[in-house]
């Protein structure tokens, strides 16, 4: 039997189950062929029949085998397993809409499954699709799984998903005309800015302001027009056949929406072309996220600028098949990998490596400006700029981890974290008293009580907010106005005392690597699960809360993103001195848990990243996460369960390919889960 690193101690039926399930993964049982009986597999595993028995219950349980009295034990194909035994899970999942979907186009449409890319919807079904208001499936929240058709979820109305689904449509014929021009010779350095920007404002929570699209859609067009000329200057000429997007021509609001139906998703006919763009597109929009973020700090990279313009203008490619794709959506999981990288990079090197720090969660008496999002730059001069004011300055949500940076340290007033993950800013945003400054995405529409304290800067945006403006080259962003106000706030109301620990990204965990190395070894460590990803308003979500607590005590969460906000309040202990939940920092930072598995795989030796003791259970929302996915898949990792659900923007046989390649899977009840887990 394989044995690996983590197996010592694990109860018989266990070892014999993951043995088993690895064969069924690998095929060695046919569908139809009665598998081995109790008898023959103790004889083999020199078991009692007993054992066999539980570690069969367990397979069972996993959809992984069926017993048949009488006749019996038959595996089951993996894909029936994840679609259909998982009760709770399937109902709610991206998997079942992506069922839902199937049934629909089977009903309505011609839609022949598992022939390739042949699902076409039919006009009536897609009429009616048209006839929505708005259509977005881009986020986990996405309504009843399948997508967003009258107002968000989140609060986007129609006429601002619309014009966003326009902005991207102009990107993308941005990017024609620009891949075009680049062919020969004429290049563009402001296409690059104008991509990034445009994809990073189109995130799940960045921009509810319909002004700031209407006017990106004009700017997009008349850089697209004016970069042909330049085109033509030069003897060069466009395709005599152009894509609609790169045609595109809009000035006014109405105009633009006019164009939201060729600019849907849905104008997309076939169900797996819609969802393998769907992937390219939402992975790129979290790239645009970091990346910009580098820029902030003066990083760039030609390449990934490239990247985002040949990847849009490849979805406008309908030569493209499956294959083709599916491999660029691939390709976009390495440039996700290279943007965490340049970020990784410009954070530590303006602010030093993050390093594990005590952070206060109780309140000081001062006034203070809240800050959250991701942007460290904004974070640097807003406290610059509240040195000697009596201002006190905490962090909300993703902004948390800036505290584990070593050049942050030095300011006095910077007080702590306030609060939780971004969703809970509905209240937490009332009782901190002071104003409130978003950063980037993650912003909740406000409540009338407090929206006169909510200031956006760099992508984010809400209307009747007060934005402040972008920082003029060289220069600083003037932050004056928020101090200004903060002065006449009273100080924040408590909410709750105590401190959190964090700051175990990669450079902290390789100088604590022999202590954690000696404690696998030594079994104080059985394994650790990566718990990285996003927290979210649904009640679903408490799982990760429950996952957490049921865990054997001789494992170790890592974490980065908002998903730690479920755990990282609760008492876990530690292991001789190492924390049970190790926080890497931002949802940015889960680059840095990639780097520490490949560090375990370097110490431990073992050749495969996927033999060592770690499982993967990531919570996702939005398409930052998308990005962190597909670049976790790029650098081989796999097994990994996406939860609580799957999403709503995959189609069957798309999904089918995550599962067959990547060993891609959901989440179910919690018991069942950490047994799988462990056994695994
Ligand atoms: S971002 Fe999510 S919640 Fe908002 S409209 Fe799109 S799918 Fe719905
Ligand atoms: S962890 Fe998820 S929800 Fe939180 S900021 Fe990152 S991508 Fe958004």
């Amino acid at each position: 039997m394989e044995r690996g690193i983590g197996d010592e101690g694990a109860p018989g039926y266990l070892r014999i189950a993951r043995e088993l399930r690895a064969r069924i993964k690998r095929g060695a049982y046919p569908e139809r062929e009665r598998m081995p009986t109790e008898a023959e597999f103790g004889e083999e595993f020199g078991a009692s029949r007993i054992t066999v028995r539980h570690a069969l219950a367990l397979l069972e349980r996993e959809g992984l085998v069926r017993r048949e009295p009488g006749r019996g034990t038959f595996a089951t194909r993996r894909l029936v397993r994840d679609w259909s035994s998982r009760g709770r899970w399937a109902c709610r999942s991206g998997w079942c809409s992506a069922f839902r979907y199937k049934t629909i186009e089977n009903r309505n449409l011609r839609y022949r499954f598992g022939g390739g890319l042949r699902a076409t919807l039919g006009s009536r079904f897609l009429r009616r699709l048209r006839d929505m208001g708005m259509f977005c499936h881009q986020c986990q929240e996405a309504a009843k799984g399948t997508g967003c058709t009258v107002r968000g979820v989140c609060g986007k109305d129609e006429t601002v998903s619309n014009l966003q689904d326009v902005l991207l449509y102009a990107l993308k014929g941005l990017s024609f005309v620009a891949a075009a021009a680049r062919k020969a010779g004429v290049v563009d350095k402001s296409v690059g800015k104008k991509l990034y920007e445009g994809l990073f404002a189109t995130i799940t929570n960045a921009n509810f302001d319909k002004d700031v699209f209407v006017s990106r859609i004009r700017d997009v067009i008349a850089l697209r027009e004016e970069l042909a000329k330049k085109l033509a200057a030069k003897g060069g000429a466009l395709p005599a056949k152009l894509p609609s997007a790169a045609t595109l021509s809009a000035k006014t609001e109405a105009e633009m929406l006019d164009q939201w139906t060729a600019a849907s998703f849905l104008s997309i006919e076939n169900a797996d072309v819609r969802a393998l763009r769907s992937l390219v597109i939402f992975g790129l929009k979290g790239m645009a996220a970091y990346y910009e973020h580098a820029v902030n700090l003066g990083k760039t990279d030609p390449a990934q600028e490239e990247f985002m313009e040949r990847a849009l203008a490849a979805t406008l490619d309908d030569a493209m098949d499956a294959a083709a794709l599916t491999a660029l959506v691939l390709e976009t999981g390495k440039f996700g990998v290279d943007a965490m990288a340049l970020l990784d990079g410009a954070n530590t090197g303006a602010y030093g490596n993050p390093e594990p720090t005590t952070v206060q969660i109780g309140v000081r008496k001062n006034p203070a400006i809240l800050i959250s999002g991701h942007d460290l730059k904004d974070l640097e001069e807003l406290l610059d700029q509240t040195q000697g004011t009596g201002v006190d300055v905490y962090t909300h949500g993703e902004m948390l981890p800036a505290h584990y940076y070593p050049a942050f340290k030095k300011y006095q007033n910077f007080a702590g974290n306030y609060g939780s993950a971004w969703w809970k800013q509905v209240e937490e945003f009332d009782s901190f008293n002071g104003p409130v400054l978003l950063t980037t995405n993650c912003l909740v529409p406000p409540k009338e009580s407090y929206k006169a304290r909510i200031f956006t800067t760099g992508e984010a945006g809400f209307p009747g907010c007060v934005h402040i403006a972008d920082r003029k080259e060289g220069g600083k962003k003037d932050f004056s106005a928020i101090i200004e106000l903060a002065k006449k706030c009273p100080a924040p109301k408590e909410i709750e005392t105590g401190t959190i620990v964090g700051g175990f990204a990669h450079a902290a965990v390789e100088a604590v690597a022999p202590a954690v190395v000696d404690a696998v070894k030594k079994g104080a460590i059985k394994r650790f699960f990566v718990m990285a990803g996003c927290d979210g308003r649904m009640k679903s979500r408490e799982y990760y809360t429950q996952f957490a607590e049921a865990l054997p005590k001789d494992t170790v969460i890592l974490t980065a993103g908002c998903a730690k906000y479920r755990y990282n309040k609760l008492n876990l202990g530690d292991i001789g001195g190492i924390p049970r939940v190790l926080d890497a920092g931002q949802c940015n930072d889960s680059y840095s848990l990639a780097l520490t598995a490949l560090k375990l795989k370097e110490v431990f030796a073992v050749a495969d990243v996927n033999d060592l003791p770690i499982s993967f259970n990531i919570a996702w929302y939005e398409q930052k996460a998308v990005i962190v996915l597909l670049a976790l898949l790029y650098l081989g990792f796999k097994n990994i369960h996406l939860g609580p659900t799957l999403p709503a923007f995959l189609s069957p046989n798309v999904a089918k390919v995550l599962v067959d390649n990547f060993g891609i899977g959901g989440i179910g009840s919690v018991d069942d889960d950490v047994k799988m887990f462990m056994g695994a």
